[in-house]
């Protein structure tokens, strides 16, 4: 029954984003309850007695914390619930010290209050509702020296109250901002660790000289690609694209030179294609682009684009480069993923054999 109430409590509140949530509902539920109960019996007890004017006001804080206790479960308005129910102990234990004084020891009830008021409203606004409070308790308890419990309440008595009250304040505040800022840490620790992870899975899949995505992810998203062909019979196709007679570059320019131009020729592949086109660097000088949603005769086009984009682009190493570029659909079959690449590899072959720079389409 408990776990029940407790799942009502918390729909609706967004328990991860602040681990206190959870702890000042559930002490604003607890206090709620609680001061209901109480002063239902206030009611019953005062009636029984006689005092009339106290039953009715015990019954319109019964009404007031229903309606909290409402606001609280249904509405989840935490934040008139708490101010609410520190706002009635407020006024009733300054209320019950004024009236009881220190009668039976009566007093030790304010001492219960910074240990709710603190983690009820934090540290800020809890503070400054105990300092208002102890401005109203302890001159009451000090003009009563002398005078409360009949004269056992004198000097001594007042300073060790006064010594426990701070005690407890310091405690109680201390406390809540030593976890606050333990939270505060642990959640800066968890981001950086979040940065890192984020960093780490990110150079998994980049190539580190292009700055392209790698195989890994080529094979991660054909994956993916592969799987919807299957379920929603949509086209997929592949371009695989292979600079020409790159080996010279090399060993005319160095390899250095070499690098630079696989960069340039990397930034400006993807310069001519869309972000839904999936570009990654297959290996070496070769290059591999996915297109979802793309069927032969449309790849071929693009692979086209691309070829007069490189055919007329002036690298900066002051030659004229040309590409390969073999094209081939992917079957929507099982086994398709392993045979489009042969195909496109072998369309490719086709292209260099035919005398490069040029686009050739694999067909069944
Ligand atoms: P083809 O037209 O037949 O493709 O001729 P090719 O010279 O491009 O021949 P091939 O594809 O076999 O050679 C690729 C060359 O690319 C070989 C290798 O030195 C060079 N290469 C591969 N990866 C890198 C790299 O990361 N940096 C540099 N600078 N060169 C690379
Ligand atoms: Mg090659
Ligand atoms: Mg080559």
């Amino acid at each position: 029954m408990f776990q029940k109430l407790e799942k009502q409590l918390i729909a609706g509140f967004d328990l991860e984003k602040n681990p206190f949530l959870y702890r000042r509902l559930v002490m604003t539920t607890a206090l709620l309850v609680t001061t209901l109960f109480v002063f239902i019996a206030f009611i019953f007890i005062n009636y029984s007695m006689g005092k009339y004017l106290l039953s009715v006001l015990d019954t319109l804080v019964v009404s007031a914390t229903s309606v909290a206790l409402y606001q609280l479960v249904s509405k989840k308005n935490l934040e008139f619930a708490a101010s609410f129910v520190t706002s009635i102990l407020f006024v009733f234990i300054v209320f019950f010290t004024y009236t009881n004084k220190n009668e039976n020891f009566g007093i030790i009830w304010t001492l219960t209050y910074p240990l709710f008021v603190i983690p009820i409203l934090g540290s800020r606004n809890g503070l400054l509702l105990l300092l208002v409070f102890f401005m109203i308790i302890l001159p009451m308890a000090y003009l009563g020296i002398g005078e409360w419990d009949h004269g056992l309440w004198n000097r001594t008595a007042f300073l060790r109250y006064f010594i426990v009250v701070i005690c407890v304040f310091f405690t109680a505040y201390f406390y809540e901002s030593s976890s606050n800022s333990a939270y505060d840490s642990l959640i800066e620790s968890q981001k950086k660790e979040q940065d890192y992870l984020n960093m780490l899975e990110s150079l998994s899949v980049t190539d580190q000289l292009t700055k392209l995505n790698n195989r890994r992810y080529f094979d991660d998203q054909f994956e993916i690609e592969h799987e919807k062909i299957l379920r929603y019979s949509s086209k997929l196709s592949l371009i695989m694209v292979d600079i020409d007679h790159f080996k010279q570059v090399n060993d005319d320019y160095g390899h250095q030179t070499g690098d630079t131009v696989l960069q340039e020729f990397s930034s400006l592949l993807l310069s001519q294609t869309r972000s839904t086109d999936l570009l990654s660097r297959w290996g070496g000088e070769e290059f591999m682009l996915l297109l979802p949603e793309i069927d032969v005769t449309s790849a071929s086009h693009i692979a086209e684009k691309l070829r007069q984009a490189i055919e007329q682009h002036r690298f900066s190493h002051h030659k004229k480069l040309t590409a390969s570029f073999g094209v081939a659909e992917v079957e929507p079959n099982i086994d398709s993923k392993r045979e489009a690449i042969l195909n496109v590899d072998s369309a490719l072959y086709q292209a260099k054999q035919e005398g490069r720079n040029r686009v050739v389409i694999y067909h069944n």
